[in-house]
């Protein structure tokens, strides 16, 4: 399916397959259930891809196995799932890691405080370890994109992956904002994995009331009401740093290397997925 290379010419990018050098815990509740949930992250052989394990059910974090892409995105297989994964996955994309089995005692990823950085700290705390394996590429070869309405995802050739993404929500606080990211793990932590997740406070209570974002809270979610923010920002443009945080996290559903450049207009996950979808076919040719 994929086009194995030399990666002479990926010189940003960490070229072997990678895992974690051991096992650990992450513990909290999810957002969308409310559910606390544990789970125990291992370190996996070369090939594995990222694995979460539940009630005996193996579900590989690939897009052959996503089942909703409704406000986060959840992965299933014989009636199990798996909610929010994308912040722990975007992690694990910007670090390189290919290889984990995540044991999963609840529905849904803990949000912590709504970013990726508790899961980029506990990654890089556990250490991560080259496997020697050559990662498999996904080469763009030539421009595509995929739109649902006005939102659009384009991908391009590059020498190596890099990702950018802009929003515009018409909002006197979340207009038009745009951010880039150069597949480097330090510029990861620092401009992207600290970006929370966002809602506009009309939506959010409208969710409440329907029983759903039973976790969220002010501690885990940048809340944005018409005449500012309820809780501080972390960045000016941290709605854009999330968008690009949650882009990174669903490419990491191709279980590849991506040579190539991605370029998302106001993104959803179902976007993204179908991003994904087309670009391996393409990349199968
Ligand atoms: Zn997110």
């Amino acid at each position: 399916m994929f086009r194995t290379e030399k990666l002479t010419d990926m010189e940003n990018r960490i070229k072997t397959q990678k895992t974690v050098n051991k096992s650990f815990v992450l513990e909290g509740t999810g957002i969308h259930t409310g559910q606390k949930c544990r789970m125990e992250i291992h370190p996996a052989p070369v090939g594995t891809g990222i694995v979460f394990l539940k009630n005996g059910v193996e579900i590989k974090a690939g897009v052959e196995n996503v089942v909703s892409c409704t406000r986060c995105t959840t992965i299933g297989k014989d009636g199990v799932v798996v909610n929010t994964i994308e912040h722990l996955l975007s992690a694990c994309h910007a670090f390189g890691i290919d290889n984990l089995k995540v044991e999963a005692s609840g529905d849904e990823m803990p949000i912590y405080d709504g970013s990726a950085l508790p899961f980029a700290k506990a990654l890089q705390d556990a250490g991560i370890s080259c496997q020697g394996i050559e990662k498999q590429i996904a080469e763009i070869r030539e421009s595509f994109f995929v739109k649902d309405g006005d939102s659009m995802v384009l991908g391009m050739p590059a020498d190596n992956f890099s990702a950018a993404c802009t929003t515009d929500y018409n909002h006197p606080f979340a207009g038009v904002q745009s951010a880039f990211f150069g597949d480097n793990p330090d510029d990861y932590i620092k401009n992207v994995a600290p970006a929370r997740t966002f809602g506009f406070y009309e939506e959010v209570k409208a969710l409440i009331e329907r029983s759903l974002a039973l976790g969220g809270s002010l501690d885990n979610a940048l809340i944005i009401k018409q005449d500012g923010y309820m809780n501080p920002p972390r960045f000016p443009d941290e709605i854009v740093r999330h968008k690009l945080l949650d882009l990174i996290g669903d490419l990491a559903l191709a279980n590849a290397c991506i040579k190539g450049h991605v370029y998302a207009v106001k993104p959803s996950h179902k976007l993204n997925v179908k991003f994904v979808e087309t670009m391996l076919s393409k990349c199968s040719l």
